[in-house]
């Protein structure tokens, strides 16, 4: 997939175009993602942040979740709009914030080791436990959702 997406918050000051790596949407169960955007957060890999063009960028927040994490929003509506790395060398946009969602394949789940036992997606997708994705990433250098 190489085509650019756009998308936006749900009160619109903020647009984004992007371009996913591929069409794959992967969803994550770690505690923080799951505070931050109130559910399991579904993301899509979409490289640097350079690559990413946003309009109404003065409204965007940036919350500092970790030294190297951060996690990027609507100050206005609060709309969760993507997970990056703080140097800005991996995003991962946040998969309903695209105007169209459906296009992503929902292949992989991580931090499964912390999802809580009261739900389950029925797809069929590859889990990975936290300690997997960082044994993972690290080979990468590429640490996620922290
Ligand atoms: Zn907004
Ligand atoms: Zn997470």
């Amino acid at each position: 997939m190489s085509d650019r997406l756009s998308g936006g918050c749900l009160c619109g000051s903020v647009r984004f175009s992007a371009r996913p790596e591929n069409g794959e949407m992967a969803v994550c169960h770690c505690s923080m993602c799951r505070h931050w955007s109130g559910g399991a957060f579904m993301a899509v890999s979409c490289g640097t942040m350079d690559s990413i063009e946003v309009k109404g960028e003065d409204t965007l927040g940036v919350y500092k979740s970790s030294d190297y994490g951060e996690r990027v929003f609507c100050a206005k509506c609060g709309s969760n709009l993507m997970w990056r790395m703080a140097d800005g060398s991996h995003t991962s946009v946040a998969a309903q914030a695209f105007d169209d969602p459906s296009a992503f394949k929902f292949t992989t789940e991580i931090f499964v080791d912390e999802q809580p036992a009261n739900y389950a997606f029925a797809n069929d997708t590859r889990k990975m436990t936290g300690p997997e994705v960082f044994a993972l990433f690290a080979q990468q250098q590429d640490p996620q959702h922290g």
